[in-house]
């Protein structure tokens, strides 16, 4: 498998001002193809470390990708760093000059004649058009590796790399074809999921985990020829019933599709997550076919109005309790007339906790045509966390009844 190595070139990002998220993208781009990752650099804007770090890759690895530095100031300096490294010379090349003159043109303006230095290229680089911005990008060809030199604009640079990138690399290299089979999961650590999947390596077959949260996805690396029904089969076996999805969306696309398969509906009463469940499930397009409506209702009036909960029970046991849970969930169902509802109430914090309530105390409840169920979780977790895992569990509570037998 070929190796490629990601250079990251500015000073803004040794520095902190700006993150480096093009090397993520083009590990993860490069990867998908069949390229193995070597290293990721990031370096300043000195002459020297760009020149070295550029020599050094070449000599590593077979494909070299580096992003920045190809702009008009003193302080870009890549092109002259990338001749140097290979104790070549720098010329104007009349394609890229052409190109940079192109793009002023295009826009009416005069070209400052500072751009000129943007077509300055080390000597036999071919020129890489780029169709969204004035630099230039290049490729240059040393000792069997291939370096290509591209913006730093995230977006400049991803039109680039599919552009000119990938279809140089797939022509170049025989990539094996593979495939990545995502497993997503919801109420399951991604350390306990990591746990369950110990031994499950062999040959061909790499696992990856992401905590996506509220999500963690466990994910299946193929090599070409490796069927990946058994596999899967293999991990649900391991993990259970905390698989939602195969190669699916998120949990409420997942949700949303079952409801709409049944022709079902949904409606929420929302205190703690204030519209956040309804917002996930309207997030999604066409949503319209099952998500009816919903309440927010923070206070105990609302719970009230809204729900026609019996505010002695609010009284009694507290907003945060099973009986408000479930007089939500029926609440909302009857009003608004759909097939499940969905009634969340809790304390996200960081106030209002007690020793019998603590911070991360949530009750949900869902009304359906055969009654309601109602689950207690701790999520002993800071506020946009508990809100974030209240929304999965409360859609994961809902997936659970309505996956299967659609
Ligand atoms: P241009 O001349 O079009 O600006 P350039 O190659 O000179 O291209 P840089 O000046 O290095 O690009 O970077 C331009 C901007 O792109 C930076 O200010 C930064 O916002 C963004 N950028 C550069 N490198 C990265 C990176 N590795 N990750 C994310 N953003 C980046």
């Amino acid at each position: 498998m070929p190796r490629f190595d990601v250079i990251s070139q500015g000073e803004e990002l040794l520095s902190g001002s700006t993150v480096d998220t093009n090397a993520g993208w083009i590990c993860h781009e490069l990867a998908e193809i069949g390229l193995e990752p070597g290293r990721v650099t990031v370096v300043g804007d000195v002459f020297d470390d760009i020149r070295d770090v550029i020599g050094e890759a070449a000599r590593r690895v077979t494909v070299v990708i580096c992003t920045g530095g190809l702009g008009p100031t003193s302080d870009d300096l890549t092109s002259e760093a990338a001749a140097a490294a290979f104790d070549q010379v720098t010329v104007s090349n009349p394609e890229a000059l052409a190109q940079v003159e192109e793009r002023y043109r295009a826009r009416k303006r005069e070209m400052p004649p500072a751009n000129r230095k943007q077509a300055v290229l080390p000597v036999g680089a071919t020129v890489l058009v780029n169709h969204l911005g004035t630099a230039p990008g290049f490729r240059m060809e040393e000792g069997g590796t291939v370096l290509f030199f591209l913006p730093g604009v995230p977006f400049e640079m991803k039109a680039m790399v599919k552009e000119h990138v990938i279809p140089e690399l797939r022509a170049r290299f025989v990539l094996p074809p593979r495939r990545t089979v995502v497993l997503r999961c919801m109420g399951i650590a991604e350390s306990v999921a990591a746990q369950k999947m110990e031994g499950f390596e062999r040959p061909g077959v790499l696992v990856g985990y992401r905590a996506n949260m509220p999500e963690v996805h466990v994910k299946l690396h193929l090599a070409a020829g490796i069927e990946a029904e058994p596999l899967i089969a293999e991990v649900r076996a391991r993990l259970g019933d905390v698989i939602f999805g195969v190669d699916t969306g998120s949990l409420a696309e997942v949700v949303g599709g079952h409801l709409r398969a049944r022709g079902e509906t949904i409606a929420t009463a929302e205190s703690c997550t204030a519209g956040r469940i309804a917002a996930a499930l309207g997030a999604v397009p066409g949503a319209s076919d099952y998500l009816l409506g919903g309440a927010v209702v923070y206070s105990n009036a609302e719970k009230v109005r809204q729900c026609g909960v019996d505010p002695d029970i609010l009284e009694e046991f507290g907003a945060v309790s099973e009986p408000v849970a479930r007089a939500l969930a029926e609440g909302i169902r009857a009003r608004v007339g759909a097939t499940w509802g969905l009634g969340v109430t809790g304390i996200a914090g960081p106030g209002g906790g007690s020793p019998e309530k603590p911070i991360g105390t949530v009750h949900f409840a869902l009304a359906g045509p055969t009654g309601t169920l109602h689950r207690k979780v701790h999520l002993p977790f800071e506020r946009e966390r508990v809100l974030l895992f209240t929304v999965g569990a409360a859609l994961d509570l809902l997936r659970r009844e309505v996956e299967g037998s659609t």
